[in-house]
């Protein structure tokens, strides 16, 4: 392979029900700071079906240009008509760099891309960044989260690399930024496609908004024990503006909270503007899903507790007594 002939850093757009997912907007942000670095351009790679109108939008979040592949056959996610799309773009226009959201949809269609075109894949990368030789340093974690590997794939292309929600930044959107939208016709090999069908879909609406768009993150440990004492936590999400309650593994694995709602290195990413660690001590792995929140209030019984060394407020004490008393000052506060 003359890698020589691949360039430009390319972003997977993912869409559902036509509306563009955070995570490629944030992959967008991070592309524009790879490509500039490289003195390359971003180029957003645009499946589904009656999307071709969103298209421009994606200038503003970072994209230099936009292959928009509208047609019927991607309507809906299957992994055999967005692999060959995808499949036959990358091959095409050639990319160094193809980053794609760790989603559910991410994670099925990024192994069967790097499978097909026999490159290799780094899976929820936490970091992205340019070797001085000009190559693609991914970075996740390793052995249980206990290090961080850094990986490059040096012989093959494109670099590819899963990146979870949560984790890049989007940049600042700027509508004055302009580019160009190509339409890339795609002749869908039918009999490989014809194997899978959609059936039908059912929508859970749990009423519940994902953990990692919450601006307040309420989230508890084993130290809040039980379901009752979550409650609590609840209601303190209540009383709070744009807050969720989010949960470390150890809660999920005894059953009390949803994994969607579990923070961590096996849970979700998160970013929000005050995460609320609760009766949890800080292990490294539910560490490496919430260090970079804006501002983090611990409140656990144990004053030598890891979680201290990443709170920006700390608070010895016993959660269970100190929430409802937070809870109701709150309220008090709100209400004047
Ligand atoms: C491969 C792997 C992946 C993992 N992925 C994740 C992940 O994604 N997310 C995750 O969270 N974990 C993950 N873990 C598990 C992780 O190692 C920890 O076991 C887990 O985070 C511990 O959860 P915890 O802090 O709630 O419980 P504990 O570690 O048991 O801590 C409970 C804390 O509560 C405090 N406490 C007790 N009672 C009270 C009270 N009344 N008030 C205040 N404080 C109190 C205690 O002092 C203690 O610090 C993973 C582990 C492995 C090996």
């Amino acid at each position: 392979m003359d890698i020589t002939q691949y360039k430009d850093v390319y972003v997977y757009i993912e869409q559902r029900g036509s509306r563009v997912q955070s995570v490629a907007l944030e992959l967008l942000g991070k592309a524009r700071e790879l490509a500039d670095t490289l003195g390359e351009k971003v180029v957003a790679v645009f499946p589904g079906y009656h999307i071709s109108d969103q298209a421009t939008n994606l200038f503003s979040w970072g994209a230099d240009k936009v292959l928009c592949i509208d047609a019927p056959e991607l309507e809906n996610y299957l992994t055999e008509p967005y692999a060959q799309a995808v499949f036959k773009v990358i091959t095409t226009y050639k990319p160094s760099v193809f980053l794609i959201g760790a989603t559910t949809i991410g994670r099925d269609l990024g192994p069967r891309l790097s499978a097909r075109l026999e490159t290799g894949l780094t899976a929820d990368c936490t970091k992205l960044d340019i070797s001085e030789d000009k190559q693609l340093l991914m970075t996740r974690p390793a052995f249980g989260g206990n290090l961080m590997a850094t990986i490059m794939c040096t012989q093959r292309r494109p670099q590819m690399s899963t990146v979870r929600p949560g984790v890049m930044k989007k940049m600042i959107k700027d509508q004055t930024r302009k580019g160009e939208v190509e339409f890339v016709d795609i002749q869908f090999d039918n009999k490989k496609i014809e194997r899978v069908c959609l059936v039908e879909t059912h929508k859970i609406d749990k009423g519940l908004k994902d953990i990692s768009e919450a601006r307040i993150l309420v989230s508890g440990g084993r130290g809040i024990g039980n379901k009752e004492n979550f409650e609590k936590l609840q209601s303190l999400a209540a009383v709070l503006n744009n807050a969720e309650v989010s949960s470390s593994r150890a809660m999920v694995d005894a059953g009390v909270m949803t994994h969607d709602r579990q923070v961590g290195q096996t849970g979700k990413t998160v970013r929000p503007d005050v995460y609320f660690a609760l009766g949890i001590s800080g292990a490294i792995q539910h560490l490496a899903g919430m260090e970079e929140s804006e501002f983090i209030i611990a409140v656990n019984k144990d004053k030598y507790a890891p979680i201290f060394q990443v709170a920006d407020l700390g608070i010895v004490g016993d959660a269970n007594k100190i929430v409802p008393l937070l809870t109701e000052r709150l309220e008090n506060e709100l209400k004047k």
